[in-house]
């Protein structure tokens, strides 16, 4: 007997309904006879030979799913499952706690300590992944800091170790960097690339105004000019560069800004995004953050006002089975001292610190900090009909009890969905064009 998922979302635009299943991430566009026949299937018997082509369609795209087909068991079971997969190895570096920047808003700065990682920790790295190499498949590394490209020595030489050992147990060896731009020219992006980071996420926080006064470089001077230059500078080295303009309030034209000065100047690997800036407890924010709501609301505005496609349906969801690095037993975060956390807003503070990489002591109930949440137990996350594609949001929100860490809000998901399903259908029509 066939039943309505749990995650179905239809939303009714114009002569059709817009159909999202968040299980399946599939998203169809049906005529109301479609929707009649889904309606009239519910809680039917539907021999084979009978299943007409919309209710196989329907079937396969999981917004009709057997009766005894229990979603949240399984969204729970693949949940455990990637959280405690022991084939894949990711570690986040932090090579040193040193920073070029002093930024306004910055969470490391009760914590920057000035530590650039030395010989006997860089060792332990290497005997650790050596350790593990025989049972996993894939490593990656990101590399993080403070900048970690005022540690290029130690990231060269980690990278070269790792990439010996992957290549010696046929593991697959990728890595990702987040710096601030300011030392990454030519030759520096070069280097990355040869010590196989694929990707690499630049934070610029708008026009130079703006960022020069929030980002400025520890002597005083702004740092905008030499971030824009060396992102002119390498493009086409790095196959791929987020660009991360942290948006609050004050600057929400500033992603606009980047997307201005990527179209003058032709540029080819870059993604640039706005993202809200947290209120980590700092003076900064007082009153300036956007709510996530808010932000999310904005965030929407802005892309539709821009209009490019790609922007936008790179908002389109993606399944989730866990979250991040901290519900991941594999995710490790290492500091320049060797203290290992589970979250990389957590770097620094000693009393989230799970263990050394240097010795065997593990403090279990760190380690546990972030996977014991269970969002598939969770009383609002377990109903939400979201839960495929958040898996309950930041674990670090949940456990500081933030009240607003939903990312996905009904009325903006239905606008959202609209304007995928109008985007495909363009694109569809398009290519039939061509051929
Ligand atoms: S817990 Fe939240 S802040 Fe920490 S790494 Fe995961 S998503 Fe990021
Ligand atoms: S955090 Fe919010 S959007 Fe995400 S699963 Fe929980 S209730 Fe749903």
């Amino acid at each position: 007997m066939l039943k309505a998922s749990n995650y179905n979302f239809f939303y009714p635009n114009g002569e059709e309904i817009i159909a999202y299943n968040s299980f399946s991430n599939s998203l169809v566009q049906l005529n109301k006879e479609d929707y009649q026949e889904y309606l009239e299937a519910i809680d039917q018997n539907i021999a084979e030979e009978d299943k007409t082509p919309v209710i196989i369609e329907l079937i396969r795209c999981g917004f009709l799913v057997d009766h005894s087909y229990d979603e949240l068991s399984i969204l729970r079971h693949r949940m455990y499952q990637s959280r405690y997969t022991t084939g894949v190895l990711g570690l986040t570096i932090a090579p040193t706690t040193c920073c070029n920047f002093r930024c306004v808003y910055c969470y490391e700065d009760k914590i920057h300590r000035d530590v650039v990682m030395d010989n006997s920790t860089q060792q332990a790295i290497i005997d650790y992944v050596k350790k593990c190499a025989d049972k996993i498949d894939r490593m990656y590394v990101s590399w993080y800091g403070g900048e970690p490209l005022l540690a290029l020595n130690i990231i060269e030489k980690l990278s070269d170790a790792f990439m010996d050992i992957c290549k010696e147990k046929s593991v697959e060896y990728s890595a990702s960097i987040v710096t601030n731009g300011y030392l990454l020219n030519r030759q520096t992006a070069q280097l990355l690339v040869d010590k196989k980071v694929q990707e690499c996420q630049i934070t610029i926080d708008g026009d130079q105004e703006n960022h020069d006064k929030r980002r400025p470089h520890y002597s005083g001077k702004g740092t905008y000019d030499t971030i824009i230059k060396n992102i002119i500078d390498i493009d086409g080295i790095l196959p791929y560069v987020a660009i991360r303009v942290n948006t609050d309030k004050k600057n929400t034209d500033a992603v606009n800004k980047i997307i201005d000065i990527i179209k003058e100047h032709n540029l080819k690997s870059y993604f640039p995004y706005a993202a809200p800036v947290h209120d980590y407890g700092g003076d900064y924010c007082v009153g300036e953050c956007f709510s996530q709501k808010a932000f999310i609301e904005y965030e929407y505005t802005n892309l539709m006002q821009i209009g490019n496609p790609e922007y936008i349906m790179a908002k389109y969801p993606t399944l989730r089975d866990n979250v991040c690095c901290a519900d991941s037993l594999g995710g490790m975060i290492i500091n320049a001292d060797g203290k290992l956390y589970k979250c990389w807003q957590d770097i620094g503070n000693d009393e989230l610190s799970y263990g050394n990489i240097k010795d065997d002591t593990i403090n279990e109930m760190n380690e546990i900090l972030y996977l014991k949440n269970d969002p598939t137990r969770d009383p609002k996350c377990s109903e939400c009909k979201m839960l495929p594609i958040c898996m309950g949001g930041c674990p670090r929100q949940r456990r500081l009890g933030e009240q607003e860490r939903c990312i996905y809000y009904d009325e903006i998901s239905a606008l959202y969905m609209k304007r995928f399903a109008q985007i495909l259908e363009e694109d569809l029509e398009a290519k039939e064009k061509q051929n």
